[in-house]
């Protein structure tokens, strides 16, 4: 499901979400921005979370939601978090190798780094 279907489901009006900025917050979140001051885009509670999605046609917005409607939206985005050790390793490489750091896992279950 990508963005326009997500929001489209969850019956949110992508021209309402507030244009959220170019750089992209770790893992499209900021903590800043859930301080219960902007309203879920989908029931208007206090938001709860928060997440950049890229808008066809509108670029960056900020998805503010509320703890159900993050749930919600949660089941229908496929997760793009790794579920397996090997998954992990292989997320933590890329992201030492982008950093360009050095990296040597250490596990207790005698899985080489
Ligand atoms: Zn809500």
């Amino acid at each position: 499901m990508n963005t326009a279907d997500l929001l489209r489901t969850l019956g949110i009006d992508p021209a309402a979400l507030d244009p959220a900025p170019p750089q992209a917050p770790y893992r499209g979140t900021s903590l800043v921005r859930i301080d219960g001051s902007h309203p879920c885009a989908r029931c208007g509670l206090p938001a709860r979370a928060t997440r950049v999605v890229d808008v066809p046609g509108l670029g960056r917005r900020w998805l503010d939601t509320c703890r159900d409607d993050f749930l919600a939206a949660s089941r229908l985005w496929p997760s793009r978090m790794p579920s397996t050790m090997e998954g992990i390793v292989a997320d933590l490489r890329a992201a030492a190798a982008e950093a360009g750091a050095d990296l040597r896992i250490l596990t207790d279950d005698g899985m080489a780094g």
